[in-house]
């Protein structure tokens, strides 16, 4: 069975690590730029599962399901592809100020404890006692989550497709996939008016030419939403000949058989009819994407400070008001260097990314000193950005069937967590295709 992945960031090399596992798939991952760009190039790589509020259902689910194939996977990835890779064992530390509400956290610490996970409430004199770098005048409790993880985003990401690799997935990097395109001819691209499930997808034209499979995975980001631009309006248009077609043929039908009446319909919520009735009939209907995947900004920074703050032999990923203090390379190095971020920033109304700001930049900067006022002293060797995909109007992660084709699977939108979910997302996709 031939499966075509498009994307490389780490959610399109976990899903190609994971099916490289199963026997009998021919796997290719397609890729405009090298491995681990995008949005999994910026990220801090945070693994936030014990600590959210999360407590059920998928979430949750996809949550402890991650925090264990990791443990799995760190070593696996190791062995099989000679890299070191950063993985902080030493949990997560949330820092609470005064406004933060220790009622709602005992709460969890007590969900928690009935699921089999631990979280520790620590008063202000434990605190201080394993925190002595921490504004203590800030910061008057924390919750300790020894079951988190922070792991390097890109070293993760290339040690996933050099396992793959190794278990013989093809990579074409450097290659754009232009369109998904949509057409009744025998052979190639085809969707059947009803039931929406049967629309089947045979080839996808990338910048190489056409690349044929039993399988599409779009995982790629951000590049979901142009992908599945027009393709919304391609498969109204294509439904509305096919219905002018049985409508031809009803009539001439219906000649013989008064009681057949062609009845037009569409599935997809917003018709190519509709969309034009919405400007007033006269305008063509403006592409717009199926699926709809919004950046949203964010900015960090790197911090030199040549030593770690506090017990050089306790350095977990600190986090208070959204803000991640993370050493860096942890379990390989000494720590002697931080990332902190990020800002959050929405784009506009239309999806259009606004310019980094500033001010928010410099905003997380001074919550970290005053979380660890060492900070102050550090040098800032390196700030970047990236952009998050964040799914419109419907929560993250998506990881579905793409609306319309029974063999597109869509593994996007991860938003704030796609590090996080990467290896539950390609436990979901191996399911729906195995
Ligand atoms: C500053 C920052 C901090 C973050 N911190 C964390 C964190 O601590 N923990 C966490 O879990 N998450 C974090 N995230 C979020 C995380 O980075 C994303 O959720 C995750 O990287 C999404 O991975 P992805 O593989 O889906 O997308 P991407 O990494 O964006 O990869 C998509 C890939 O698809 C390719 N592509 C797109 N369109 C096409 C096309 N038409 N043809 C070919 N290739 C295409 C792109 O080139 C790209 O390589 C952070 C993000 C940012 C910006």
């Amino acid at each position: 069975m031939k499966i075509v992945i498009i994307g490389c960031g780490i959610v399109g090399s976990a899903i190609a690590y994971e099916l490289s596992q199963v026997k009998g798939l021919d796997i290719t991952v397609i890729d405009q730029q090298p491995p681990a760009q995008a949005s999994t190039g910026a990220a801090l790589g945070v693994l936030m599962g014990v600590i959210s509020h999360k407590t059920k259902g998928k979430p949750w689910r996809m949550r402890q399901q991650s925090l264990e194939l990791y443990e799995r996977w760190i070593p696996e990835l190791e062995a099989v592809s000679g890299r070191k890779i950063p993985f902080n064992r030493q949990g997560i530390l949330s820092l609470c100020t005064a406004e933060e509400d220790l009622k709602g956290w005992e709460y969890l610490a007590k969900k928690r404890k009935s699921q089999g996970f631990q979280l520790e409430i620590w008063d202000s004199v434990k605190f201080q006692q394993i925190c002595p770098h921490v504004n203590q005048n800030k910061v008057i409790a924390a919750v300790y989550s020894p079951q988190d993880r922070q792991l390097d985003p890109t070293t993760l990401t290339l040690a996933l497709v050099d396992g793959a690799l190794k278990n013989g997935v093809n990579f074409k990097f450097g290659v754009k996939v232009l369109e998904i395109p949509v057409s009744s001819e025998a052979g190639e691209n085809t969707l059947s008016p009803l039931p929406l499930s049967e629309g089947v997808c045979r080839e996808i034209s990338t910048s190489e030419g056409k690349i044929t499979a039993d399988w599409f995975i779009i995982a790629a980001g951000l590049g979901t939403s142009s992908l599945t631009t027009g393709l919304q309006q391609k498969i109204d248009q294509k439904k509305q000949g096919e219905t002018e077609q049985a409508g031809e043929l009803s009539e001439v039908e219906s000649n013989l058989r008064p009681d057949v009446l062609p009845c037009p319909r569409s599935d997809f919520g917003v018709s190519a009819q509709s969309n034009a009735d919405a400007h007033g009939g006269s305008l063509p209907p403006a592409p717009f994407p199926l699926i709809d995947i919004r950046p949203v900004l964010g900015q960090a920074l790197h911090f030199h400070v040549g030593h770690a703050l506090g017990n050089p032999d306790f350095q977990p990923a600190l986090t208070g008001n959204d803000v991640h203090i993370v050493p860096c390379a942890a379990g390989i190095l000494p720590t002697t260097d931080y990332w902190v971020g990020a800002t959050v920033e929405f784009p506009d109304e239309q999806g259009k990314t606004l310019p980094a700001d500033s001010e928010l930049l410099s905003s997380v900067k001074q919550q970290a000193i005053e979380f660890c006022p060492q900070l102050a002293n550090a040098t800032i060797t390196r700030t970047w950005s990236g952009l998050r995909p964040r799914p419109e109007g419907r929560a993250a992660p998506v990881i579905d069937h793409l609306p319309g084709f029974s063999n597109i699977l869509l593994a996007t939108g991860h938003y704030r967590n796609g590090v996080l979910l990467a290896p539950a997302s390609a436990i979901a996709i191996r399911e729906m295709i195995t």
